[in-house]
């Protein structure tokens, strides 16, 4: 018998792209030009890019061949049609409205439903999300579990929502306020952490209990499928597909970031039960998107979606995927490297308060390693801690978040265990001369989403 941990990827490769490693004092000039920003970086002087795991994946020969059939008409494309009968399939919804990517979604299904002073719980909301949600002088109240925000504690699904908090919040705010709760597959902000079933449909039972609706923000929800049937004992023995529909059967609806789980570099939909619901949308998606059967998305586009949402559901490539996450994570913590355990479903986390003790919050210890990182090994991750966080509106205060993170984001299909023995190395590197590592300041603080634009200098 193989071993069970083999999962080898479901495809070889056919077509490859160069990458090169430009020299340290290039990457010393680069990342000085960039003002210590990584977004501020050419691509073509970054290594192995982790910088996130949206719209970077790689298409397959299915994709790429079904973009030769895209129909570009305006009205009724073929390629639409395609498209809904592949969410209606994977996901069971009725009613599909393309839009050009993820927020996108947010922002027409925000504008039908949500209105000044409503309150949005669930587990953590993504930043797109929330900034849709108090775009509209809302509240998204986050009603995750205690255990998401404790790095070392080993719970099979840290993304899941306590139920006791979901119900102080709706007793506080009234039902009259909450036009819908909203469960994210999986918990992005929370460290892709998976939702269990069982919790998925407690909060639907509650829902139901109090006349609410349930919405999905499913951009990983098949590799949060992959974490139920792996980690729930009762679904065990299922097929992947049956469990998804199980995560969206008791929905009103989802919006969908196409760029992760489809593995498209660009699209998104919103897909509904409710008739009334989705007519209110279509008026929004044409007023923001386009006409209903393209939304911002080309025939093309819509045909690679349609491929990409059934590959990506693929148990053998899930398997192959999310056992490349965790070989990289528990490479990590063999190394002696604190990262948030255990390792989600896209990405590995870091543990910067850990990694760097000496540093203090407010000199920024996770873009610090970012910064080191890439200057070690051109590899790029993402601060996910305090300049993100932002200042708080009130009072003009950073505001440091529980969790000091720094990102490191697997795109599908693109890189090897290779690779990622590689970045290893690198932070086992960094790791043994951590001591010398310093803090950065601010030479550039923009007003809003300040960590997209910032400039930094080491404190010396
Ligand atoms: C990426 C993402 C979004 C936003 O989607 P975009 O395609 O980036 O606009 C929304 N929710 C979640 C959970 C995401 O991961």
């Amino acid at each position: 018998m193989l071993p069970a941990s083999a999962n080898p990827e479901p495809y070889r490769i056919k077509m490859v792209e160069p990458i090169y490693l430009i020299p340290r004092e290039d990457r010393e000039l680069a990342l000085l030009e960039a003002g210590l920003n990584v977004f501020n970086l050419h691509a073509e002087k970054v290594f192995i890019d982790l910088l996130t795991d949206s719209g970077t994946g790689a298409m397959s020969e299915g994709q790429w061949s079904a973009m030769f059939q895209g129909d570009e008409s305006y009205a009724g494309s073929p390629s639409y049609h395609r498209l809904r009968e592949a969410v209606r399939d994977v996901m069971g919804f009725p009613f599909v409205l393309p839009t050009h990517q993820g927020r996108a979604a947010e922002n027409v299904l925000h504008s039908a439903m949500i209105k000044p002073g409503d309150v949005i719980p669930g587990n953590s909301h993504f930043d797109t999300t929330k900034a849709h949600i108090e775009y509209r002088k809302a509240h998204a109240i986050d009603c995750t579990i205690d255990e998401c925000f404790e790095p070392e504690i080993e719970h099979p699904f840290k993304g899941n929502v306590d139920l006791e908090k979901l119900d102080r919040s709706v007793e506080e705010h009234g039902v009259d306020k909450i036009p819908f709760v909203l469960i994210t597959v999986t918990n992005n902000s929370g460290g892709g952490q998976p939702v269990s079933l069982e919790n998925i449909n407690a909060v639907a039972d509650y829902c139901e209990s109090k006349g609410l609706r349930l919405m999905i923000d499913c951009a990983r929800f098949a590799e949060n499928a992959w974490f139920i049937k792996h980690r729930e004992e009762a679904h065990r023995h299922r097929p992947i597909e049956d469990i998804i529909h199980d995560i969206f059967r008791r929905a009103t609806g989802c919006t969908m970031s196409a760029k992760k789980d489809a593995i498209v570099n660009i699209g998104g939909f919103i897909a509904l039960r409710d008739e009334e619901i989705y007519e209110q949308c279509c008026t929004y998606n044409i007023l923001f998107e386009g006409y209903l059967t393209y939304g911002g998305m080309s025939g093309r586009d819509m045909e690679a979606l349609a491929v990409g949402l059934q590959e990506g559901t693929n148990e053998s490539y899930l398997a192959a995927r999310i056992g490349q996450v965790r070989r990289f994570g528990d490479a990590l913590t063999d190394a002696g490297i604190p990262i948030v355990r255990p390792p989600g479903g896209h990405a590995i986390y870091l543990d910067a308060k850990k990694f760097l003790p000496h540093i203090d919050q407010e000199q920024f210890p996770a873009q610090a390693l970012v910064c080191e990182l890439y200057l070690e090994a051109g590899v790029r991750a993402v601060e996910i801690g305090t300049v993100l966080a932002d200042r708080d509106p009130d009072n003009g205060n950073n505001r440091p978040p529980k969790l000091e993170l720094m990102r490191l984001t697997i795109p599908r299909r693109v890189y090897t265990d290779n690779h990622f023995a590689y970045v290893r190395d690198a932070l086992v590197n960094l790791y043994e001369r951590r001591d010398k590592i310093r803090g950065l300041k601010f030479t550039y603080e923009p007003p809003i989403l300040r960590h997209f634009r910032a400039r930094f200098d080491w404190i010396r």
